[in-house]
């Protein structure tokens, strides 16, 4: 029974998958009475064999000194640690062949503990738009209070806007991180990438030091997007959405190297921004099945993208499945995304009037804002997660009144787009 206190990671000289691994990597049976699934560990603090222990622990926690060879770093407390914790955390980690991760209480903690980790006053972060609503306003409203500026550039136009971006970030002080989402929500616009990472090298010859650069990989991570394979540092999640994949939990996660987590991980030890055990173990549960929700989501996704395309009540579909391989963002695509995803927007003929009749009508797919549960949801950007922007920088962005976004879910294809059907055909009507 090597299983029994042994980690298994390869067979046959061959590593398993992350899909067989999500079923027990990082838990050994035989230190919970032979459990075969991790209990959750609903306690607030440890027990030490020996004052010595505890010392050895600290020492390590606070970084007083190097780990001896084969040391690890013993349970404190469960703001520091906790075994759901850090079994969920080596789980996160495999999908993106990461060092480590680390899991927040939600995604804005940890997009916020890491922003806050790499910036200091004076400093600059350059980031996409159209970001989450939440990174928004955090980049836009709160990390100027703390004297760190700001400077945006659009997804979806190709690199110029990141060159100018940092040109113009550059006479503003020290650029900190570039900061990205891709593909954009909810236009899909895509950021590349390799180009973020080549423009932060040339960034340390220019400033001497260089920016961290974090994807908010929410959107296709951890399956269909892999940043650090394209030279970015940190992977962020909202694992709110695919991850957790049921719309009951809020949590989020860093996923990079240990260099570019440790001082977030330090930060959040002190703001105290980690999940807890029972959202953890949560997490772990979702975590066994997400390959199989998320493939089956995609497959969906496609057939009522298809389903739209041709439906003549829509005007348009900004669907990533349906770029022009030919084109510079198909191009991008094919090198950076592994599939489309299945959060994506449509445009209605008509305005906010028809949008809502549609909207008002689904009757399987729910109204409402989040994405990436197992259930299919519809909401209006416009009018709800994007309605704090100006109406201007809205249409620049390309953020209608006649568009919906949809997060498509594990459903029977047919049912779904039989309910597109029916909502799309009061359009038809006067
Ligand atoms: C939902 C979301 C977030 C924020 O995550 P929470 O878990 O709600 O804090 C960040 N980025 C993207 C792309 C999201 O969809």
């Amino acid at each position: 029974m090597t299983w029994f206190n042994r980690e298994i990671t390869e067979l046959e000289g061959r590593a398993l998958h992350p899909e067989t691994l999500m079923m027990g990597f990082g838990y050994f049976p035989g230190l919970s009475e032979g459990a075969v699934k991790c209990p959750i560990f609903q306690t607030s603090t440890f027990v030490f064999r020996s004052a010595q222990e505890g010392k050895g622990f600290f020492e390590l926690a606070y970084g007083l000194r190097q780990p001896a060879p084969a040391e690890t770093p013993g349970l404190i407390y469960s703001r520091l640690n906790n075994p759901n914790l850090e079994i969920l955390e080596g789980r996160l980690a495999v999908w993106d062949q990461a060092e480590r991760a680390l899991a927040f209480s939600s995604g804005m903690a940890a997009i916020s503990t890491c922003l806050f980790a790499c910036c200091r006053p004076g400093d600059v972060v350059v980031h996409s738009t159209p970001v989450y609503g939440g990174s928004d306003y955090l980049l836009e409203r709160i990390l100027p209070q703390f004297g760190i500026h700001t400077v945006g550039f659009q997804a979806g136009r190709g690199n110029g806007p990141l060159r100018e971006a940092i040109d113009r970030a550059g006479g503003l002080g020290r650029i900190a991180a570039l900061y990205v989402e891709t593909p954009a929500n909810p236009t899909n616009g895509l950021v590349d990438l390799e180009a973020c990472a080549r423009a932060a090298d040339g960034l340390l010859a220019k400033q001497g030091s260089r920016p961290l650069v974090v994807v908010d990989n929410t959107f296709l991570g951890p399956l269909w997007q892999k940043p650090l394979k394209h030279g970015c540092d940190v992977a962020v999640y909202s694992l709110t959405k695919y991850v957790g994949g049921h719309s009951d939990v809020v949590a989020g996660a860093c996923v990079g190297s240990h260099k570019a987590l440790e001082p977030v991980h330090l930060m959040r030890t002190i703001l105290g921004t980690m999940t807890d055990p029972h959202t953890a173990w949560l997490l772990m549960r979702s975590l066994e099945t997400l390959e199989l929700r998320f493939t089956r989501s995609v497959d969906n996704a496609r057939r009522v993208a298809e389903f739209l395309r041709d439906h003549p009540a829509v005007e348009s579909v900004q669907y990533l499945g349906f770029l022009d391989p030919a084109s510079e963002e198909g191009q991008l695509y094919a090198r950076q995304c592994i599939a489309p995803g299945a959060t994506f927007s449509f445009c209605v003929r008509g305005g906010e009037a028809e949008a809502f009749r549609v909207l008002d009508a689904l009757q399987l797919v729910k109204l409402a804002v989040s994405l990436g549960g197992t259930e299919s949801l519809a909401s209006h950007p416009a009018a709800m997660t994007h309605s704090d922007i100006e109406a201007e920088r809205r249409a620049e962005i390309g953020i209608t009144e006649n568009m919906i976004r949809i997060s498509i879910g594990i459903e029977h294809p047919d049912d779904l787009i039989a309910d597109f059907r029916q909502a799309l055909a009061t359009l038809a009507s006067p």
